[in-house]
């Protein structure tokens, strides 16, 4: 698949880099918030300083788009879910929020891209016993399914509407091990649809778990980041 053609675009927060066409963004993309007006404060929204002119000067954290002093809103963090080029603004709260996303981006979309075995099993593929190595594409909007003979279609991840972990047992730690993974999403033909996709035994079953793990913390993303768009 070709990556998708992107174009420079210049905002009040900064330079960032967007698909040309809305249908290729990323199901992560967050929107930029609207900024609070500057006449609406007159002190930082954390450390409570007057501001003025010269000595205290407004600042707005690129990811909530409150108001800060420049004490409170220093520290620049790449914020690629927003596209931006460069590293931007963050109040204090909101950089914690975006280094746990970075790390996310670092290493469990690595995991979801790597891949994970699978069975599949669904209401119309109960069938369907071969083993898929189920993928999230390099552009992070299908997940894709490969299996040497059998075919199932690809997931839009924007179409996902629920993800449910199938579990029954726990390591001795007491952590929940996951043994699938049950997805319902709109198909192509926009019909709600669920597949369940099992974890089997074997040498690739840590490596399925890790997968899961990772899908978990993507589709929470994938739904924050919807709530941006509909706000
Ligand atoms: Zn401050
Ligand atoms: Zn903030």
């Amino acid at each position: 698949m070709a990556a998708p053609e992107k174009k420079l675009v210049r905002s009040k927060s900064g330079l960032r880099m967007v698909t040309v066409d809305d249908d290729e963004t990323s199901p992560f993309l967050l929107m930029e918030p609207p900024w609070v007006p500057d006449n609406e404060c007159d002190c930082c929204q954390s450390c409570r300083g007057k501001f003025d002119f010269l000595r205290r000067r407004k600042h707005h954290c690129r990811r909530c788009g409150r108001c800060f002093c420049d004490n409170c809103c220093k520290t620049k963090v790449a914020l690629p879910r927003m596209c931006f080029i460069d590293p931007v603004r963050h109040c204090a709260t909101c950089a914690d929020t975006t280094k746990k996303e970075n790390e996310f981006f670092d290493k469990h979309v690595k995991t979801l891209v790597n891949g994970g075995q699978f069975m599949l099993s669904g209401k119309d593929q109960s069938d369907i016993e071969s083993q898929f190595l189920c993928k999230l594409s390099s552009d992070h909007r299908f997940l894709n399914f490969e299996a040497e003979s059998d075919k199932y279609e690809s997931i839009q991840v924007s179409n996902l509407e629920s993800l449910q972990i199938m579990a029954n047992s726990r390591d001795d730690e007491g952590n929940t091990l996951a043994t699938g993974l049950a997805l319902k999403y709109k198909n192509s033909n926009d019909v709600m649809t669920m597949v369940k996709m099992v974890v089997t035994t074997g040498a690739n079953k840590k490596q399925a778990q890790i997968w899961i793990a990772a899908m978990q913390k993507a589709f929470k993303m994938v739904y924050e980041g919807r709530q941006t768009l509909r706000a």
